[in-house]
């Protein structure tokens, strides 16, 4: 079976989502906050919406597995808000009304089921309201394998000094990257050695997101010598796939040791590490499992590589532990 389509829906959805999020990003949007206290901002509503729209056309039968869910934008003390992310849907799908945009945004909450599509419309918030890193990240999701994945990176600098990387990856067909503001995609691959100018690897800004003191007696352990590179984001994926970095390691932070990592802050870029040649997996060697619910229960951690060191990292961790 093709995934062309998915592939060319799922790129274009989040090609007009990043224009959504550079239109807010230059107003510095103040966030809000949900239940759970993390932050939110008229972006994450408005990618979510554009996306939603472009895939409930595209494949009206797939369910979406979205971060957000307009509950809170529904409340009429949010009217304000809603009025807002309304404004910026408009300036990319002209034929909107409010009701439009909340109907588009709970289209993302449906259930993993045997094809599905996971989205996180901003991933890496806090790095999007610092100004830095964040991405958009789609993915297709059937049998409970990755089978197309899409990171819109809209802040990433380029080699050729444009800014704004968009991965792809199709499930034994590769992974590329491109210019998200349009050109040729060029195909992936990871670092091929396991030593050299790139045996780095990356982490979270985010200390909460992460175990930092382990992760880098890890790294040490593994014969990493450089300095860690942070970056917030499913762009972490895109730098190991594109050989910028042999390794991406995500541990439970000692402030919430119980937490689950969530399956569309994964999908979408561990399809294109693989596709580069690279292997992802959790903490312990288990396969990531998108197959359950949005949250991962199975596993702990993630550990995404260029395949050389994987084997080495999980000894190293296992040793640690
Ligand atoms: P990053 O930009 O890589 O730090 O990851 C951002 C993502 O981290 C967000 O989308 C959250 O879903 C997720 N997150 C929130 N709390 C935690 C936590 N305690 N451990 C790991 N990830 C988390
Ligand atoms: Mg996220």
């Amino acid at each position: 079976m093709s995934y062309e389509r998915e592939k060319q829906v799922a790129i274009e959805a989040a090609i007009a989502a990043a224009k959504l999020c550079e239109l807010v990003r230059l107003d510095i949007p103040p966030a809000m906050e949900k239940s759970d206290k993390s932050p939110v901002t008229v972006a994450d509503y408005g990618s979510q919406a554009v996306i939603c729209k472009a895939l409930w056309e595209a494949f009206p039968d797939d369910p979406v597995v979205g971060e957000e869910d307009a509950k809170a934008l529904r409340d009429p003390a949010e009217a304000e808000n809603l009025t807002k992310v309304t404004e910026y849907v408009k300036k990319i799908v002209p034929e909107v009304t409010p009701e439009k945009v909340t109907g588009w945004i709970d289209r993302g909450n449906g259930e993993v089921s045997q094809r599905f599509w996971t989205l996180d419309p901003i991933d890496g918030t806090k790095g999007f309201l610092r100004q830095d890193q964040y991405a958009i990240a789609i993915a297709l999701i059937e049998n409970g394998e990755v089978k197309v994945g899409v990171v819109g990176c809209p802040a990433l600098p380029l080699e050729s000094g444009e800014v704004g990387a968009l991965f792809a990856a199709v499930r034994g067909e590769g992974a590329t990257m491109m210019p998200i503001a349009g050109g040729t995609p060029r195909s992936l691959q990871v670092v091929p050695a396991n030593d050299g100018p790139n045996l780095r690897f990356v982490e979270s800004v985010e200390s909460s997101h992460g175990n930092q003191v382990r992760q880098n007696a890890v790294a040490k352990a593994v014969g990493i010598t450089a300095d860690s590179v942070r970056v917030d984001s499913q762009a972490k994926y895109g730098i190991v796939a594109s050989g910028q970095a042999a390794l991406y390691m995500r541990l439970p932070s000692p402030k919430s040791p119980d937490y689950r990592e969530k399956i569309w802050d994964h999908a979408a870029g561990a399809i294109v590490v693989e596709e580069a040649g690279g292997r992802v997996t959790d903490m312990h060697g288990k396969p990531l499992n998108f197959a359950q619910s949005a949250k991962m229960t199975d596993n702990q951690g993630v550990i995404a590589s260029n395949g050389v060191i994987h084997d080495t990292v999980l000894t190293a961790l296992r040793e640690s532990s």
